[in-house]
């Protein structure tokens, strides 16, 4: 008979073939990643059976784990090699930062919702993935206390990039980020190189807002 976890890893190598390479993921360390990372584990019981499908899903306290496809992709861009410290601001379920995990040396990442938190490190410990800490506190003003950082990861939407994040990026270093409001946002990917920042625009996402000090106001984002 076979089990539950061989259907979900079925599923899994379904999703990675139809959702990512047949699209643009072709780093093949983030295909790896995405084929062997239990999604479903991630997702609230009454979801799981949509674990593997082509969307976001609702997580509680009114957010969500992102696209495996938009996963995919922003880890992509962030070019990873092996030996990065990275930080991740939006740690909702803990999936992506369990995707980083595989891919880098330390994984730093941060939550508002102290139950969000809670729960994605619950997991994360669950699937032995050691090199992850989960902080619970406002995103937007970074980790300065871990920085310099290789990569940072920003997976909620900015008004704009804070400069609080570029300036914890090392020395060519890059940061992928959602910038804009409720009606639009793009995917930028920033590097720095010494005192110089580039920027580059990618693809039109739909994110949900980043809050705190240099995130969206209560009641601002309703009306961009
Ligand atoms: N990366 C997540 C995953 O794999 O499930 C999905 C992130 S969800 C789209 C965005 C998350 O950002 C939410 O959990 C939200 O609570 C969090 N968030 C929003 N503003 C934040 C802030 N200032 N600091 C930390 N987390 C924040």
């Amino acid at each position: 008979m076979m089990s539950e976890e061989t259907d979900y890893a079925k599923e899994r190598q379904y999703m990675v073939e139809r959702q990512l390479k047949s699209r643009d993921i072709r780093d093949r360390r983030v295909l790896s990643a995405m084929r062997s990372i239990p999604r479903h584990r991630f997702v609230p019981s009454e979801y799981r059976h949509l674990a593997y499908t082509d969307g976001p899903l609702p997580i509680g306290s009114g957010q969500t784990i992102s696209q495996p496809y938009i996963v995919a992709l922003m880890t992509q861009m962030l070019r990873l090699k092996g030996y990065e410290i990275v930080l991740e601001i939006g740690t909702g379920s803990g999936y992506q930062a369990a995707i980083l995990a595989i891919l880098a040396k330390d994984i730093h990442t941060i939550e508002r919702h102290a139950d969000l938190a809670e729960h994605a490190s619950q997991v994360l410990t669950s699937l032995e993935l050691t090199n992850v800490q989960v902080h619970t506190r406002d995103g937007s003003l970074g980790l300065p206390e871990f920085a310099p950082y290789q990569a940072i990861l920003v997976t909620a939407a900015a008004p704009q990039v804070p400069q609080t994040l570029l300036s914890q990026l090392d020395d060519g270093g890059c940061l992928v980020i959602p910038v804009g409001g409720r009606l639009g946002q793009n995917l930028e990917r920033w590097e720095r190189h010494g005192s110089e920042y580039t920027s580059e625009y990618q693809i039109p996402v739909a994110f949900v807002p980043l809050r705190g000090r240099y995130g969206w106001q209560e009641g601002e984002w309703e009306t961009y």
